[in-house]
């Protein structure tokens, strides 16, 4: 994780600056865009490890610069920034498909765990829930832990990173009741008062993906979700 390059798509320069001095002390690599062009233009020639990117941008806003990433298969890890949270459902949507998002203003410590956080997610054969190069197999859905992979029958379902790291919880435990808040602890890998609202939007995301699997995440009244078959 260390020395990795992270590319910072804003155009406030103070906050760019004070992204870019916390992520440098944890040792990160970090360079900066200013609009969405120069921020996209960035992204091709730099192959960051992982973009934190404002919405309100000129020239091009992180919306269409997000969409733009997508459309062309780009899989870096995006940590969005906005000042709303109507936006929420649409950055963590299928369309938009962000990893995380940040309400602004944000603490720059609670970026630095953010990306860590992201990072830890992303990268291959590490894993929180220590099903590391396991196959979980629940009904008819499998979830190849090495290959990031998911299939329903015989069908590979497209997931995004924190998709499907809300999935392997859950089917690492098929049946038992999960809160939201360890949900997002494990999911995620650290545990913010107030995000869970976050967890619900995954959950919602991944019931549309897994439309066609005998697997259901049922929800359990005011307390979080479960897997059942
Ligand atoms: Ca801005």
């Amino acid at each position: 994780m260390k020395g990795e390059l992270i590319l910072i798509i804003e155009d406030e320069a103070n906050i760019a600056q004070l992204d870019r001095l916390y992520l440098e002390r944890e040792g990160f690599a970090v360079e900066s865009a200013a609009d969405g062009k120069a921020g996209l233009q960035a992204i091709e020639r730099l192959r960051p490890a992982l973009v934190v990117l404002d919405i309100m941008l000129p020239v091009m806003n992180g919306l269409a610069v997000c969409q733009a990433l997508r459309a062309a298969r780009n899989p870096v890890p995006v940590i969005m920034a906005t000042a709303r949270d109507e936006d929420i459902d649409k950055i963590l949507g299928l369309e938009l498909g962000a990893d995380d998002y940040l309400t602004k203003p944000y603490n720059p410590r609670e970026l630095v765990a953010r990306v860590k956080a992201v990072l830890r997610r992303t990268a291959s054969g590490e894993d929180k829930t220590g099903t590391s190069g396991e196959l979980l197999r629940c009904g008819d859905l499998t979830l190849d832990a090495e290959r990031r992979e998911v299939h329903v029958g015989a069908n590979l379902v497209p997931l995004r990173t924190q998709e499907f790291a809300v999935l392997e919880v859950l089917m690492s435990h098929p049946g038992v009741v999960f809160d939201r808040e360890r949900l997002l602890k494990l999911a995620w890998g650290y545990d913010f008062y107030g995000q869970t609202r976050t967890v619900d939007v995954h959950v919602a995301q991944l019931r549309k993906k897994l439309y066609a699997s005998q697997v259901k995440i049922e929800t359990v009244p005011g307390i979080g979700y479960k897997l059942v078959v």
